[in-house]
């Protein structure tokens, strides 16, 4: 295996550590050599920085993939994620240890709760409670949220005094939520965008499609274009090679001020996913 540079610049999280503002993601990339070979191809196109949960049944394919490559543990940023039926302080600490086990590694950089989504709000409050156990005891590097709203954050930030590193939610431009940004960014916390390619739903949008041609790139590039310029980690998902490779070509161009007003305009509240994290109590 032969592998390109680092691609993607590192930002720093509120929690000390470095982040590859592009990653993988491996939701719906199936388990075994599908997912070994994404991974591998996404290292060799230089990513260093895997989104993985364990929902997605992949990480031990992400683990070893990490492994057959050679890098150092130390060069590649895993994220993996608690799943909401194992929230509560064991559940947690329980699950987390069986993700590290399937990885198989004895620490992930990042390790979200994936829903704020629980039986009640003093049982994901546990949940946060063993996130900062297991950042304590080295086996998070950093901790965070995912799909948490800004009321879902002022909950946490009353009872705790650690600040998630991120929150990673739905964010394309048809989502573009400035409220949300503006808040993380006051509070130091990184909005991380699932979805940014909105699957491929949006890619013939007129504004996107247009901009795509100024620049001569694909829709894809300018809709992660259009995350990096607002200062957002990108974790597009592809098991092709061809595309895993596009997707990473994006430190080469940017987007002028007016571009990505033109796209920040096109929201229209249209989601990918199928819950709304506002609807989450
Ligand atoms: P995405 O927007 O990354 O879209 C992925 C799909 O877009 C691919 O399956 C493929 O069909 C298409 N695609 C990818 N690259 C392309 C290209 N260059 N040209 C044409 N089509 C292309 O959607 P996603 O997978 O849902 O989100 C990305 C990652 O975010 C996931 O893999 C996962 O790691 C994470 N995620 C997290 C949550 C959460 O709740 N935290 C939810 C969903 C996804």
């Amino acid at each position: 295996m032969t592998f390109a540079p680092p691609i993607a610049p590192r930002v720093r999280l509120n929690q000390g550590i470095e982040i590859p503002i592009l990653g993988l993601g491996v939701y719906r990339s199936a388990p075994g050599p599908t997912t070994q070979q994404a991974v591998t191809w996404a290292l060799e196109a230089g990513y260093r920085h895997i989104d993985t949960a364990a929902l997605y049944e992949n990480e031990s394919d992400v683990g070893a993939a990490i492994r057959a490559s050679g890098l150092a543990r130390e060069e590649v940023f895993v994220t993996t994620k608690l799943w909401h039926t194992e929230h509560g302080y064991e559940r947690a600490l329980r699950a987390a240890d069986a993700s590290l086990s399937r990885l198989g590694l004895p620490y992930v950089d990042l390790y979200l709760i994936h829903w704020p989504r629980a039986p009640s709000p003093s049982d994901r409050l546990d949940s946060w409670r063993a996130l900062e156990t297991l950042q304590r005891e080295g086996k998070a590097r950093a901790i965070g949220v995912s799909n948490y709203t800004v009321r879902h954050l002022e909950e946490l930030r009353a009872h705790s005094e650690v600040v998630p590193a991120v929150d990673q939610v739905e964010f394309h431009p048809f989502v573009y939520d400035p409220a949300l940004l503006g808040y993380a960014e006051g509070q130091g916390i990184r909005l991380e965008a699932w979805a940014p390619l909105t699957r491929g739903r949006r890619f013939s949008d007129p504004t996107v499609s247009a901009i795509a041609s100024a620049h001569g790139r694909s829709p894809a590039q300018v809709l992660l274009r259009w995350g990096i310029e607002h200062g957002i980690i990108e974790i597009p998902k592809s098991i092709h090679r061809d595309r895993i490779v596009e997707n990473a070509r994006i430190f080469d161009f940017s987007l002028t001020a007016e571009e990505v007003a033109r796209l920040d305009a096109r929201r229209d509240g249209q989601r990918i996913g199928e819950w709304n994290p506002a609807d989450i109590p």
